[in-house]
């Protein structure tokens, strides 16, 4: 029986979340999910305070059940940079990146770019071909199964077969959505994605 209790993938009410973070921590906390990161979108000019984000996620870490990691979300450029500051990457764990406003960018060039860029997970992936593939395996690229996005099965089979590792990461962006595991687990079952799902460690 599959047991999922770990979410890399949420946001917030600095941004487009409906919660703070204590609300997210406690929701957490109340419905046995054991680890949460907080990704809020980033951009180079940002419009509200990160350190303050980070305080907040501290402080809930020590009075909530439940292990908060920092993180962030930032679009791909077409320049093949991630939208956001050295220093705001430098300050937290995982650093998803994702396809959102393509800026002239045709959509096979935009997550070629996102396959060679230095995000650590890609965010809702929903096109793939060979070329994009192989740039994932050699940067060492974590795919995310999305409860969101519509993902296509041989995308999911194309990604499996190039023994990629999967991240669950909800987007959640309401405290329903935390735990809303129902559309992931399916993917995991009917792909045999079981032992292929990454786990956060430190040092990864
Ligand atoms: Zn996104
Ligand atoms: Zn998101």
């Amino acid at each position: 029986m599959l047991n999922l209790n770990w979410n890399y993938h949420s946001h917030t009410l600095y941004t487009d979340g409906s919660h703070t973070v204590e609300e997210i921590a406690s929701y957490c906390d109340g419905h046995g999910i054991k680890e949460i990161a907080i990704t809020e979108h980033v951009k180079r000019e940002l419009s509200y305070d990160f350190d303050a984000l980070l305080s907040d996620i501290k402080h809930a870490n020590s009075k909530f059940k439940v292990n908060i990691i920092t993180g962030l979300e930032a679009k791909i450029l077409p320049d093949g940079t991630l939208d956001c500051t050295e220093e705001i990457k430098s300050k937290v764990d995982i650093v998803i990146g994702s396809v959102h406003s393509l800026n002239g960018m045709d959509q096979y060039g935009a997550y070629e770019k996102l396959a060679r860029s230095d995000c650590m997970i890609i965010g809702h992936p929903q096109l793939c071909s060979d070329k994009i593939i192989a740039s994932m395996v050699s940067t060492g690229k974590i795919v995310e199964l999305s409860a969101r996005y519509d993902q296509q099965d041989d995308m999911i089979m194309a990604f499996k077969e190039a023994g990629l590792l999967f991240s669950i990461g909800l987007d959640s962006h309401k405290l329903s959505e935390l735990d809303d595991f129902d559309r992931v687990k399916e993917m995991i079952q009917n792909f045999g994605l079981q032992d292929r799902l990454w786990k956060f460690t430190k040092n990864s």
